[in-house]
């Protein structure tokens, strides 16, 4: 008989130090959609969701699409946002059930104005109406801080292994299969977790040159293939952003069944995490360091690209912070391009003075002048647009963007990308949304830590990794304070 399964998606990455709510119109702002609209917007895009639609047809499934959403990380979710795509789910589970399975597409590092775990919660709420039986997959970031009440509810977790995340539908197709293996009675998975005293760890997860993250995964691997039983292994990285008992990496084992081993092999995963928490791959530069690196050469045979680590909206920054083009500007750098700034009242004093326009406008550093104040520039308005743009990828190709008024302002020989939404510059197309062609630029910025590698690394002739201590994902992690995370952690107190 045909399996009934209700796939949903409600994703947020909370950097609970931001001043930023998430509310309705953050997920409105990024991706929201509701029953058929989720198969006909992301149906083959690379994205989890895309995966378990698939899943619905190479499985015969009868797949029901409540909701699928997804915000730009920022501040607490508000209990409103959570309580209504929460309901959506739990209505679609009573009104459309009784269902054989749920797979779920979440992030794990949601914290939620009355919750601090918001995917445990959603999770509790979600088995308080199917009870214990019904199996629950779920697809998690690497940036997830995994908690006791995930890895108890949910039967099937699988989180990315690439960072840049460039694998989100390989994983839920590998959780689509373990679901469809236990609906066939062949499996019945468990999960188990191990997690270390550390809140940050993992070289921040990334897996583009061979480090920790990739040592520790290749053991995961190993793991899998060496004890019997093991289904999927898997590694959180954590993200350090996140003001609750449980942030930081954790090892999840999934198990067909209970069996000893499966702790064991996470309890070994999680010791190499920890002895390998003081090795970097990336050491992210001052500016000043940066500007005398991009000023050393006159002309590239192809651009230089320029990181702003700690404002990346990509983790909960405000993506308006100035520091680094504030010093591109004073440098009189040419031929140069810088995306995104997140401002819509100077875009919309720039739409006002209309295209071509000369303007004299403060941009940037509205928000919280701490990383940066508001910078005066004279420049002149070369391009208008709506902020639509579908992503070419690697990541999530095919997904839309609408990022609002978006104006194009040239400032000397910088080429700025400003824009009403506040969004993480991973994709060059936005650039080229505005007519700007990177690969012809000599200097990039963007304001992205790591994702940007996935798109950029390919036309950069080097990448330079700036913290400019100028926004609320610099690794400054002292200059936070933290008030329910577990002491003691490496590494605020242990080394
Ligand atoms: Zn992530």
């Amino acid at each position: 008989m045909q399996k009934r399964v209700l796939i949903a998606g409600f994703k947020h990455e909370t950097n609970t130090f931001s001043q930023l709510p998430t509310t309705l119109d953050s997920y409105k702002a990024r991706t929201l959609y509701y029953g058929d609209e989720v198969t006909t917007k992301m149906r083959r895009t690379k994205t989890e969701i895309a995966a378990f639609i698939d899943a619905c047809e190479r499985f015969d499934w009868q797949g029901v699409f409540p909701v699928y959403a997804n915000a730009t990380p920022s501040g607490k979710v508000t209990e409103d946002v959570f309580e209504h795509i929460s309901n959506v789910i739990l209505d679609s589970i009573s009104d459309q059930g009784p269902f054989d399975g749920i797979c779920l597409a979440l992030h794990g590092a949601m914290v939620c104005s009355h919750v601090d775990d918001g995917e445990g919660e959603l999770l509790h709420r979600i088995r308080h109406v199917i009870g214990p039986d019904v199996p629950i997959a779920m697809t998690l970031d690497l940036h997830a801080n995994i908690t006791d009440q995930m890895t108890a509810l949910a039967d099937i977790i699988v989180i990315y292994r690439t960072y840049p995340h460039i694998d989100q539908y390989e994983i839920a197709n590998e959780a689509a299969q373990l679901m469809q293996r236990t609906l066939n009675g062949e499996i019945k998975p468990k999960t188990v977790m191990a997690r270390a005293q550390m809140m940050d760890g993992l070289d921040h997860g990334r897996t583009t040159t061979p480090g920790p993250m990739t040592e520790v995964l290749l053991s995961a691997k190993t793991g899998t293939h060496s004890v019997p039983g093991v289904l999927s292994s898997n590694i959180a990285c954590g993200f350090p952003w996140v003001d609750i008992h449980d942030t930081g990496p954790a090892c999840v084992v999934v198990g067909d069944g209970n069996a000893p081993e499966f702790q064991e092999l996470a309890d070994k995963l999680i010791e190499e995490v920890w002895q390998s928490r003081h090795r970097i791959t990336i050491a992210p530069i001052s500016i000043e360091e940066a500007m005398e690196r991009v000023l050393v050469v006159d002309k590239r045979p192809a651009p230089i690209v320029l990181a702003d680590f700690a404002d990346n909206p990509g983790g909960g920054a405000y993506g308006d912070g100035t520091r680094l083009l504030k010093a591109m500007i004073d440098a009189d750098l040419q031929n140069a391009a810088f995306g995104t700034l997140y401002d819509p009242v100077a875009v919309q004093t720039c739409v006002r003075q209309g295209l071509g326009a000369h303007v004299v406008v403060a941009i940037g550093g509205k928000i919280d002048p701490k990383y940066g104040a508001p910078i005066p520039v004279t420049g002149r308005v070369v391009a208008i647009t709506d902020g639509s743009l579908k992503l070419k990828g690697p990541m999530m190709a095919g997904t839309e963007i609408q990022m609002g008024p978006t104006v194009v302002i040239r400032v000397g020989g910088i080429d700025i990308v400003m824009a009403s939404g506040r969004f993480q510059n991973y994709d060059t197309n936005f650039f080229e949304h505005a007519n700007i062609n990177p690969s012809e630029k000599d200097v990039l910025a963007v304001k992205s830590a790591h994702h940007f590698r996935a798109a950029y690394a390919p036309i950069a002739s080097e990448v330079i990794v700036v913290d400019s201590g100028g926004g609320l994902t610099s690794r400054n992690y002292k200059e936070l304070t933290y008030t329910k995370l577990r002491r003691p952690v490496f590494p605020l107190d242990l080394n």
